[in-house]
């Protein structure tokens, strides 16, 4: 039994009734639950948890400025969280990658999914010798360089940047960070290999680390149904799915994408892969509902496949209907832009969106588009991208591959 009076003083106490959640392994602790906080830690140290009784159950950071205020990393008393404990981390999270055959003969994977491989807070992306860093939380952010120079130790690669330039930095009382955290700095753009196809990648200007390594499996998927079809390529970005669906075969691949530095690059990347995109490929540079709506109304683009992947449309509860109308509408407009026994593969990479419901906002888009619709394939992010089972928020990326019955 732990003493009490030793713990308390130092520690986050639960309030009663809500250690469920801490002993289960769940990584998030929330201010609702939390009788009180220790006066003599400051944000991004280290913290005990314990129950209502005093009872010891996990060690964490704390951040009073977050909702998440404790994120948990040992259930363990006796594990400290000195350098040994980050490398163990580290390397539990690089051994599952070394042995993923879906991965094999691939140079961009994510290498720590956070919360899924037990580093809440850290994500890690490689591209060829190099490494992305997003430094998600405070604590993290503390530890980052010490971070860096373990994972380039561990992986032999050059050198580690940071991307840390996402939004949710802000809900940890944190800026935008980049920049080198250790080893060489990298050259602006780097050449990563996915199932033998060639993709550059712009670590500078790119979008989140620069690739979406999650949609790897998916992109395989999708380019298994593109022989012949002529492909209609939604939110492309970097043209990653348009060039593995011209290998497969495609006839013609449409890009749309609002960044004109993604298509740009897109247009490097088929060139790269020997395909003309004069010959190929189209770049359309816009607003995704826009042109729908208006090749829609024109009556004059049909496709025999259309892939749809649009970035987060949930960003809060607060923003889940209106992300469901978005979603509703463009699969709407692409169900009537698909010629008779079309596919359409259509992704939704909100967390708050559950398959379930996903598939329901699918259904009444092919209700108002008068289509009827076959599912042929349920869709998951990439094992690179791990879930923890103790952590549903893991799971974010869902998608179908459905055909509009002739
Ligand atoms: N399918 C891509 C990843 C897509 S990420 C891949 O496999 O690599 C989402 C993309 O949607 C981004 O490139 C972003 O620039 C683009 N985007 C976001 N909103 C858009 C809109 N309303 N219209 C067109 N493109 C949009």
């Amino acid at each position: 039994m732990t003493n009490r009076q030793n713990r308390t003083g130092d520690a986050v106490i639960l309030k009663s009734g809500r250690d469920k959640p801490v002993r289960q392994r769940h990584p998030w602790i929330f201010s609702g639950a939390i009788a009180s906080l220790p006066a003599g830690v400051e944000d991004g140290e280290m913290v005990e948890v314990v129950d209502a009784a005093g009872t010891w159950l996990a060690r964490g950071y704390l951040n009073r400025r977050s909702q998440i205020q404790v994120r948990l990393l040992t259930w363990d008393e006796k594990e400290a969280i000195d350098e040994a404990f980050w490398r163990r981390r580290l390397t539990t999270a690089l051994d599952l990658r070394r042995t993923l055959p879906e991965m094999e003969g691939c140079t961009a994977l994510r290498l720590v999914n956070a919360e899924n491989d037990y580093v809440p807070g850290l994500t890690v992306d490689r591209y060829d010798d190099y490494l992305v860093v997003q430094a998600g939380t405070l604590a993290i952010d503390r530890h980052k360089t010490l971070l860096a120079s373990l994972l380039l130790e561990l992986t032999g690669c050059r050198g580690a940047v940071e991307r840390s330039d996402m939004a949710v930095r802000k809900l940890e009382g944190l800026a935008s960070a980049t920049g080198v955290l250790a080893g060489a700095p990298p050259p602006e753009r780097i050449d990563v290999r996915e199932d033998g196809l060639l993709f550059q990648v712009d670590l500078v200007r790119g979008q989140k680390t620069g690739f979406y390594t999650d949609q790897h499996t998916n992109r395989r998927r999708v380019a298994a149904y593109s022989y012949d079809r002529r492909v209609l390529n939604a939110f492309s970005y970097t043209g990653a799915f348009a060039v593995h669906a011209l290998r497969a075969g495609a006839t013609h691949v449409t890009n749309i994408d609002s960044s004109v530095d993604a298509l740009t690059l897109a247009e490097t990347n088929l060139r790269r892969n020997g395909f003309d995109p004069d010959r190929h490929a189209e770049g359309v540079a816009g607003d995704v509902f826009a042109v729908l709506r208006d090749w829609v109304e024109q009556d004059d683009q049909r496709f025999d496949l259309i892939v749809l992947d649009p970035p987060k449309f949930a960003q809060s509860h607060a923003s889940v209907d209106r992300a469901l109308r978005g979603y509703k509408e463009i699969n709407r407009l692409a169900l009537r832009l698909l010629r008779p026994g079309g596919i359409l593969a259509t992704f939704s990479c909100s967390g708050l969106v559950s398959a379930d419901l996903f598939q329901k906002v699918v259904f009444g888009a092919a209700v108002d588009a008068g289509r009827s619709v076959q599912i042929l394939e349920w869709l998951r992010q990439s094992p690179d991208h791990p879930v923890a089972i103790t952590f549903p928020e893991g799971e974010y990326l869902k998608g179908l591959i459905a055909r509009v019955t002739p």
